[in-house]
């Protein structure tokens, strides 16, 4: 798998606003906010795509959506609602090839996405 700016970002070799961190996953800030909060949860082990994911990785990922719920908690918007969003491939406009969460809340958001 290529190296990615999440790579540099789980080494802390470049700067990010994370918000939480644990052995397997850590979220940071998004640096273009679709909404008031908008937060990157990624599994520390690079998986380029979803689609990449293999069985093994199961429990991986079912942790990844848990810690996903316990950051929304922890951003306060567990409340209001919130929107998890995960791009895979050229029609999602995948952009950076190492699986991610999109955390997204603060704001209603229309259904279905546009
Ligand atoms: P995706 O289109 O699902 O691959 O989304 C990639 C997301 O990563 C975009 O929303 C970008 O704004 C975000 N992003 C790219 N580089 C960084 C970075 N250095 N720190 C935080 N977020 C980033």
């Amino acid at each position: 798998m290529a190296e990615t700016v999440f790579s540099k970002i789980i080494r802390k070799e470049i700067p990010a606003e994370i918000v939480y961190e644990d052995e397997e996953v850590i979220a940071f800030k998004d640096i273009r906010p679709q909404a008031p909060v908008h937060v990157l949860v990624v599994p520390k082990e690079p998986i380029e795509t979803i689609a990449d994911a293999t069985e093994a990785q199961a429990e991986l990922l079912g942790k990844l959506l848990v810690r996903t719920a316990e950051v929304a908690r922890q951003l306060g918007i567990a409340e209001s609602g919130y929107r998890l969003v995960i791009n895979h491939g050229r029609d999602a406009g995948q952009e950076v090839l190492h699986l991610h969460i999109h955390l997204l809340g603060g704001r209603p958001f229309g259904w279905p996405p546009g």
